[in-house]
């Protein structure tokens, strides 16, 4: 999802509130939201996701051969070649209405993408089988649907190292083997953030993966509402007005992270794009790209446990709190938070006003 990066400086006052809001979370000893007297939302949300490697081996050894004919790395797909197509595109899922959408999709006979986040907006990592992302992502392919990298954790790509970078890919492959048995070519990165001067480009290339971005841009995050959504609503209709089904095609890009994306827009752009003479695909048949050419097998192999894994627990942790809505890392951050294991307690130790660097 797109977000603006830059941080935000609290002040004294701010500041002020802000450690009696933590005075307030740290009775409480509960994870979640917390909604002060002056009316502060707050949402405690994991700020070193990635610190947490998935179960089994590293799939950096696995060939990557770079198959087929449309581009890996470099600028990066923001079109569809295809005529007739569309592929909408969901970002930073699973989440809570994954599953309604792919019931939606599955009543028109629809298929799309989902470019999967591994372990962002505190919801676990995908691979746990505490959690039901698993579950949903097995499903989603059942359905038809392409499975593609949202990258581990959502950070911008080009403000990390290199190594860095390529782990981000690396833990998600890791996860998404372990749920599937392969792992995706296709990633987005998030904020469309992955320049070459940072050499993220190349990293991408080097990993085999294509950087896929999109030209109608629904802006579904931004219009989160009943009455808004109609703005993403007319978003897409005018991104796919000029082309007719018989010369153009299109790369969408949503949210299923967001309600009325999933219970509202999507059947609304179903619609719109059928009643036009257009066929909702994945974006590998948008691009002409056979089905091969999406993943690469990897076997599931979860011994040993990563040295990162056996370190967890009782390790320091850090968390970031984000104003409610802001998605993790969060542009906006009120303080950081480091915690001896994953469940506040009077042991913590609060730093306000400096950003925890999601990638320590
Ligand atoms: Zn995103």
């Amino acid at each position: 999802m797109s977000s603006n990066p830059a941080t935000y400086t609290p002040t004294r006052s701010a500041l002020r509130l802000l450690h009696a809001s933590l005075a307030i979370l740290r009775a409480s000893a509960v994870q979640g939201l917390a909604v002060v007297p002056w009316g502060i939302v707050v949402r405690l949300q994991d700020a070193c996701d990635d610190n947490t490697v998935p179960p089994g081996t590293s799939t950096s050894t696995i060939a990557r051969p770079l198959l087929g004919s449309v581009p890996y790395g470099g600028p990066g797909i923001y079109d569809c070649t295809v005529p007739g197509t569309i592929a909408i595109t969901y970002d930073d899922g699973p989440y809570i209405y994954t599953d309604h959408v792919l019931d939606v999709l599955k009543s028109y006979n629809a298929k799309a993408t989902f470019f999967i986040t591994g372990n962002n907006n505190g919801k676990g990592e995908i691979d746990n089988t505490a959690n039901p992302w698993a579950t949903t992502i097995k499903r989603a392919y059942a359905d038809g649907h392409q499975i593609a990298s949202h990258t581990w954790t959502h950070p911008f790509l080009s403000s990390l190292t290199s190594a860095q970078r390529k782990q981000q890919m690396y833990s998600n492959e890791m996860a998404l083997r372990n749920i599937l048995g392969f792992f995706p070519t296709y990633m987005r990165p998030p904020y469309s953030d992955c320049t070459p001067a940072s050499g993220c480009e190349a990293d991408m290339k080097a990993l085999g993966y294509h950087i896929t971005y999109f030209d109608v841009d629904t802006v579904d995050y931004n219009n989160d509402s009943p009455t808004l959504i109609q703005n993403a609503k007319n978003n897409f209709a005018k991104g796919i007005a000029a082309g007719s089904s018989s010369t153009a095609d299109y790369l969408v890009i949503g949210h299923d992270i967001h309600y009325q994306t999933v219970y509202n827009l999507t059947a609304y752009m179903l619609d719109t794009l059928l009643a036009k003479g257009y066929k909702p695909v994945t974006v590998g048949e948008c691009l002409g790209d056979p089905q091969a050419n999406w993943y690469r097998s990897a076997p599931v192999d979860l011994q040993p446990a990563t040295a990162a894994q056996a370190a967890k627990p009782g390790s320091a942790h850090a968390h970031n709190l984000c104003l409610d809505g802001q998605s993790n890392p969060c542009s906006i951050f009120l303080a950081s938070l480091y915690v001896q294991d994953d469940e506040p307690s009077s042991n913590d130790i609060y730093e306000l006003g400096e950003a925890v660097d999601n990638h320590c």
